[in-house]
Order: C-alpha cells, then structure tokens, then sequence
C-alpha cells in the first residue's frame, strides 16, 4: 500500500476550489456518489504540492502523515496547517525534520 498521499476525505462537496488552483488540473477527479458530489485525488498525477490543502475551504483533503509528505508540503510553504497535527509536530521536535 501507497502511504505517501494527498486524498480527499468525507467532508468534501464537490466546489472543485481544488481543481481550480491545482497546477494538476488532472489530478483531481470530480464523480458522483449516491448523488453526492465528491472530488478525489488521482495519486499517479498528484506532485504533492499542498495546494489543495490551503484552498480547501471545508479541510476536505487530507494527507498521510509520512515523513515524506511533510518534506514536500513544507518545503511549498504549507507547514502551518501540518503543525497542527501532534505526530508531525513531535516529529519536528525530535528534529527528524
Ligand atoms: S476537496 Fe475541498 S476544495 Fe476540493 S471539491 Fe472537495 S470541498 Fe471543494
Ligand atoms: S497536492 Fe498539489 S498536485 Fe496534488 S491534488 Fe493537491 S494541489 Fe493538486
């Protein structure tokens, strides 16, 4: 299994604010689910920017909490939102990041 992921939780609704700013456009794919409209990540085309994660206005998309994620997303300036997450934050204090 692939850990190393942006994807799209249940609070998504479908606005597509992710699409719109995603330099990806391919990478987010819009569907239908029991009527309810729903955007998920296609992970082959995702870079793992972490656009989407500041864009999204209902903290629908979400992430794997790998040390790899956190690199590319902080490295785009999305390290805000991830210190908020006490595994990422103990992670910066034992200085693994
Ligand atoms: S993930 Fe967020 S920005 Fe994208 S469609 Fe869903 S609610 Fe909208
Ligand atoms: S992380 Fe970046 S490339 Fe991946 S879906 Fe979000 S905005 Fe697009």
């Amino acid at each position: 299994m692939d850990t190393n992921k942006i994807f799209t939780n249940e609070k998504c609704i479908g606005c597509n604010r992710c699409t719109l700013n995603c330099p990806c456009v391919e990478a987010n794919v819009a569907h239908k689910k029991d009527g309810v409209k729903k955007v998920d990540v296609d992970e082959s085309k995702c870079i793992k920017c972490g656009k989407c994660l500041s864009v999204c206005t209902h903290d629908a998309r979400d992430y794997t909490d790998t040390p790899a994620v956190f690199f590319l997303i902080s490295r785009a300036g999305k390290i805000s939102r991830l210190l908020l997450r006490p595994q990422s934050a103990a992670m910066c204090q034992n200085g693994r990041v």
